[in-house]
């Protein structure tokens, strides 16, 4: 017998700031989970934000999407820096992850937010390039879809957040996906203003499961459900569009104050990797096995700094460094 195995391709982009020490971490991680599972991984590194404007004077080189678009899945970390902040509007870092996602369509964000205990919080965001104030109706129902295939996956529970009350586009928005609800008998649909559904993330998270909403509504709900997670440096996102690859990494940006110290919260990089073997490799062992061990360091008591609080019992703050070691270990096992 020949077994013919096809190693995964994996555009890596590491960027800026933190975004090198997490990634490190993320591929051996995946390296290793692979090792267990017998799937291979093919790293292909480029440039981009403003470590690729300082090489080649543009935060999105065209060798970077040409391999970003010949990949099965974009892997990415964290672009931008206070070195950037004062160059001029079209080479700032953000411009390469704008025109990486816009290049490859990916239109819908899902943000899982993993509370203790394995509660799941999801927003699928409109890309940031159609406006929050229009809302033009195939573009609704575009992301309703994801949002709806996505509660299928899962508890078939899902929660249209706007503000339909007050903002006349929203009108629009609930229109479309009570409708494409139709199409979606056994998923429960629920609608909610988005100023309870700020006050009920808090109140009562469990309540959610699969929550869909607009861009700059999902950004503000998402940074607030970091926080039931415990941090941003829990947050892992992914950027699809259905067919070509998508795009994966942590919810939080590249982290400056902190970057070389050896004290980044690597988990989301590694969910992140996670995402991606589950939605676009389908490897959903090699996922398991990632998410398995983020969940068994955290039982461990193995805390990053961001995560850590004093006092708390059977805790211990250690370095990214040593988390790793800890990650690298489970997964190897
Ligand atoms: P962006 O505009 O790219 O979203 P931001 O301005 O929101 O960036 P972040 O880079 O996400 O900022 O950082 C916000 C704060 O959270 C910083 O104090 C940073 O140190 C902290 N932080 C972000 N990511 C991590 C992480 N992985 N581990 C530890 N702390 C983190
Ligand atoms: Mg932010």
């Amino acid at each position: 017998h020949v077994i013919v195995c096809k190693a995964h391709k994996i555009c890596v982009l590491p960027g800026d700031g933190i975004g090198p020490e997490i990634m490190s971490v993320a591929t051996k991680a995946l390296t290793a989970a692979g090792q267990k599972e017998g799937e291979e991984f093919e790293y292909m590194y480029e440039l981009i934000g403003g470590a690729a404007i300082d090489a080649t004077g543009s935060p999105l080189p065209d060798k970077t999407l040409a391999t970003a678009k010949a990949s099965d899945a974009v892997l990415l970390a964290a672009i931008g820096g206070y070195k950037w902040d004062s160059y001029p509007n079209e080479i700032r870092p953000e411009k390469g992850l704008l025109k990486i996602r816009s290049e490859l369509n990916a239109f819908a964000n899902l943000r899982p937010a993993i509370v203790p205990k394995q509660e799941v919080f999801s927003s699928c965001q409109k890309n940031r390039r159609t406006s929050d104030v229009i809302f033009i109706e195939w573009l609704v129902e575009r992301i309703a879809r994801v949002a709806f295939e996505a509660a299928r996956k899962r508890n078939k529970r899902l929660c249209s957040v706007e503000k339909s009350n007050v903002l006349e586009v929203s009108q629009l928005w609930k229109e479309v996906v009570t409708k494409l609800g139709k199409d979606y008998p056994d998923v429960e649909l629920t609608h909610m203003y988005v100023d309870n559904a700020a006050m009920q993330l808090v109140r009562n998270p469990k309540y959610f499961d699969v929550v869909v909403t607009s861009n700059l509504f999902g950004d503000i709900l998402s940074d607030e459900a970091s926080m039931l997670a415990g941090s941003l440096g829990m947050l892992p996102s992914a950027s699809i569009s259905g067919d070509g690859p998508g795009i994966y990494e942590p919810v939080h940006g590249s982290a400056p104050d902190i970057a070389g110290q050896d004290i980044a919260n690597p988990m989301a990089m590694m969910l992140s990797a996670a995402m991606m073997c589950r939605y676009d490799l389908d490897c959903p062992k090699v996922s398991d096995r990632l998410e398995a061990a983020v969940s068994q360091v955290l039982d461990e008591g193995l805390r990053t700094g961001d995560i850590f609080k004093e006092g708390y019992p059977n805790t211990r703050k250690v370095k990214c460094s040593e988390l790793s070691e800890h990650l690298l270990r489970i997964v190897s096992a």
